[in-house]
């Protein structure tokens, strides 16, 4: 193969198909742009845009105000001391994993922790002991088996972890684990924990203080409206002069972000987002009505809603029993249910999927989440017969 012009044609400028359709997909609900974080794409999008004013250390520029946004905004925002703006929210956690722990060191996970948590451990080279959930229909993780699995630890490594992880909420089902009370628990055999808000910061009030956590990963193009990829960290006080090490050779720059993080229009569409962002966790009482309401909706037409019950955030996962029977037959397959949506505008769900799926309702309103009950509604209807 050469680079040759009709190959390169190819490239360029690419339309996105999906842009004027609902979007339901969890990934996406909660990183679509503000308005504002639109025009600040357009103005900031030359690569290193934010370095024009910068002295040496990224999170201390004044102009535009990122060191009022790091230093002063986002630790009030996730209720903790310090904070710092990552590349994502696995790279949030990989730095607190990586300057806390050492090789042959363990941590306790959650039984749904992220995949990006699992590799961020393994890439410190530490074993992972997780807490068992209860299974299905929900999900619940016990917080006393966070007890359980330090003990069992200690037994067989020698040694009390260098962390407690709570995936809050999961990717999967959308449940809330008692942060509050595993947090405590763990502190009883100090052991520091690790909240990973990549669902929840930026759509729902997550305080570290208030939940006893030491850290908070959250994540910039899940749920902050950001373009990213983008993170935030907070930060505990006592933990800072760990996680923040700076090198030794050269005096500016912290060791576990590679000297500078984010550069450029993803960190300007993160500020630019985030006086709409900071307003909407405040709506999240709504937002979890209309997840109930529209979950009711789609039991009413025999989807079962599983993880937690009443469900207390938007992303939720269903099981079809009526949608997969209609794929064993329909001559479309596994595909229809999503050409049918296709057709009605309304992406999210992913493609072949139909005995179980998980989609989310965040910031859609009763309006459209009523149009997307409703073509469920007419797709079972359209093949009734079947
Ligand atoms: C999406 C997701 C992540 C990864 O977030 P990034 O910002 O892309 O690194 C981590 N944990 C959970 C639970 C997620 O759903």
């Amino acid at each position: 193969m050469t680079l040759d012009d009709s190959y390169l044609q190819k490239f360029g400028f690419i339309k996105r198909e999906t842009l004027s359709s609902i979007n339901i997909d969890p990934l996406q609900t909660g990183g679509l742009l503000t308005e504002a974080a639109r025009k600040a794409l357009a103005e900031w999008g030359d690569g290193y845009s934010v370095c024009d004013y910068c002295g040496g250390v990224l999170d201390q520029i004044k102009k535009p105000p990122i060191e009022a946004f790091v230093h002063k905004a986002l630790p009030e925002f996730l209720g903790c001391d310090k904070a710092r703006v990552t590349n994502g929210a696995r790279e949030s956690k990989f730095a607190v994993m990586h300057s806390l722990g050492k090789p042959g060191d363990w941590v306790v996970f959650d039984g749904l922790a992220h995949y990006s948590s699992y590799v961020g451990a393994e890439r410190t080279g530490l074993n992972i002991k997780t807490v068992p959930h209860t299974g299905s229909p929900e999900y619940y993780l016990e917080p006393e088996g966070y007890g359980t699995a330090i003990e069992e630890g200690i037994k067989e490594y020698g040694k009390p972890p260098a962390l407690a992880l709570i995936t809050y909420p999961d990717g999967n089902y959308g449940n809330l684990p008692e942060a509050k009370k595993i947090a405590s628990i763990c502190h009883e055999y100090d052991v520091p924990v690790l909240l990973n808000g990549a669902y929840s910061v930026g759509r729902m009030p997550v305080n570290a203080k208030e939940l006893g956590v030491d850290f908070v990963a959250g994540s910039g193009h899940k749920s902050m409206a950001a373009s990213g990829p983008i993170g935030v960290l907070g930060v505990r006080e006592e933990y800072a002069p760990i996680v923040f090490k700076k090198s030794r050779y050269n005096k500016a720059k912290e060791i576990e972000f590679l000297g500078c993080t984010a550069r450029g229009a993803t960190i300007m569409t993160l500020m630019a987002s985030f006086p709409e962002v900071v307003q909407r966790t405040r709506n999240w009482d709504q937002e979890v009505e209309n997840a109930r309401w529209f979950s009711a909706r789609l039991e009413d037409m025999g989807f079962i809603q599983r993880g937690q019950k009443p469900h207390a955030h938007d992303l939720m996962f269903f099981e079809a029993p009526r949608l997969y029977e209609i794929s064993q037959k329909v001559k479309k397959g596994r595909y229809f249910f999503y050409k049918e949506l296709k057709k009605q505008k309304i992406h999210g769900i992913k493609a072949g999927l139909t005995k179980y799926f998980k989609l989310s309702t965040f910031g859609l309103g009763r309006e459209k989440l009523g149009i997307v009950a409703d073509s469920f509604e007419e797709i079972l209807q359209k093949y009734e017969e079947l």
